[in-house]
């Protein structure tokens, strides 16, 4: 078995660890940069890996329609395709379905959508989604799940989460291949009780691995962590957990305090394009006049591409238009955010998250 996770301390419910993969170790609390269409935004995977990442995600929904996973598989896998070597993991489609595609209907069978580039029919069930995400040949693949808009009625979340267990275990009886990991996901909207039921439904099944999925979907980040709370606990302790699509750098430090290890984000990608820093002082807008003639690095310290170069010229950058504005700022988001659960992974390990937390949360928070 190629596939290991290894719990080294925790420091109350903040968990240090290393998830061991077919394409090597990923050291844990770890982000994982957003590469949806086998690509990092602005980024060339040199400059992804000189964040300090080790992991990646991709997006099966979107490389299903595009490039389509066959040519991916006949080119070798999403390994190759991309030029990225570490471990990999897709996603399933399903948040995607839910977001953007259109016309999406879900029956137990399957869901079924119109691509959102160019309208055609197609048809996503769970054993679809795994069998593409084995032709991709990612290390962790995710199983179909039923994600729904909330607020909702607790009836609507009870169906989608009672399907999405069901969808689970069709997807581990789907599995053909032994090195690749499944992490089931837990959904059941911000209802305590169903987030609990689902989350000990799915351990019965033993998956390698566990997700908290529906999430970061409008909710306040109050609700999230009283989610977390509840979800935590029941999650297998051996195994790794992985809360999906969040957040922000509070976000990520409140889920590692509650136990969560790995994560993904469009965020700190994202906002690099529309000129918003993250830093340890809180965001800083680029595009704003006060930074017109501020000759200081976003942060010092930093070792990223961006900091070699003055707030001002950052800013000029974007005013004018040149693509290395988002480059840059896109790698020192990454490098932000990769810098941020190292130092939690290293406060962890001395037993002071809680002090870590509070002395980064302090100033204006993320
Ligand atoms: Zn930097």
């Amino acid at each position: 078995m190629s596939f290991r996770f290894t719990l080294h301390r925790t420091d109350a419910s903040a968990r240090r660890g290393t998830f061991d993969t077919p394409h090597g170790p990923v050291e844990t609390p770890a982000f994982m940069p957003v590469g949806t269409q086998a690509a990092v935004k602005a980024l060339t995977i040199d400059q992804v890996r000189s964040t300090g990442a080790e992991m990646i995600l991709g997006n099966t929904y979107h490389l299903a329609l595009r490039p389509g996973e066959s040519i991916i598989r006949d080119l070798g896998g999403l390994h190759r395709f991309m030029g990225w070597d570490g471990p990999i993991l897709t996603d399933s489609g399903g948040f995607q379905l839910f977001s953007l595609a259109q016309n999406t209907k879900v029956t137990e069978q399957q869901a079924t959508f119109r691509s959102h580039i160019d309208g055609a029919l197609f048809e996503l069930s769970p054993e679809r989604a795994i069998a593409i995400q084995e032709a991709l040949g990612s290390d962790v693949v995710m199983v179909l799940d039923h994600v729904i808009a909330l607020p909702a009625d607790d009836n609507a979340i009870r169906d989608a989460c009672d399907r999405t267990i069901r969808w689970a275990a069709r997807c581990k009886a789907a599995a053909t291949r032994s090195n690749q990991a499944q992490f089931a996901i837990v959904q059941g909207g911000l209802n305590p009780e169903l987030r609990v039921w689902c989350a000990r439904q799915l351990a019965e099944l033993d998956f390698p691995g566990y997700a908290v999925g529906g999430l970061s979907v409008g909710e306040s980040p109050e609700e999230m962590y009283a989610v977390l709370d509840v979800v935590c606990p029941v999650m297998p302790a051996d195994k790794p957990r992985y809360l999906m699509g969040v957040g922000t750098p509070r976000d990520l430090l409140n889920a590692v305090s509650r136990g969560i290890d790995l994560f993904d984000c469009v965020m700190p990608t994202r906002n690099g394009r529309n000129a918003l820093a993250f830093t340890d002082e809180g965001p800083l807008r680029l595009r704003n006049q006060v930074h017109q003639r501020d000759e200081r690095p976003l942060e010092v310290g930093c070792p990223c591409l961006a900091c070699r170069h003055s707030r001002a010229y950052l800013r000029h950058l974007f005013l004018a238009d040149e693509m290395l504005g988002p480059i840059l700022l896109t790698h020192h988001n990454l490098t932000y955010y990769q810098r941020l659960l190292a130092g939690a992974r290293e406060a962890i390990e001395q037993g002071r998250f809680a002090a870590y937390m509070d002395q980064k949360l302090k100033p204006a928070g993320g």
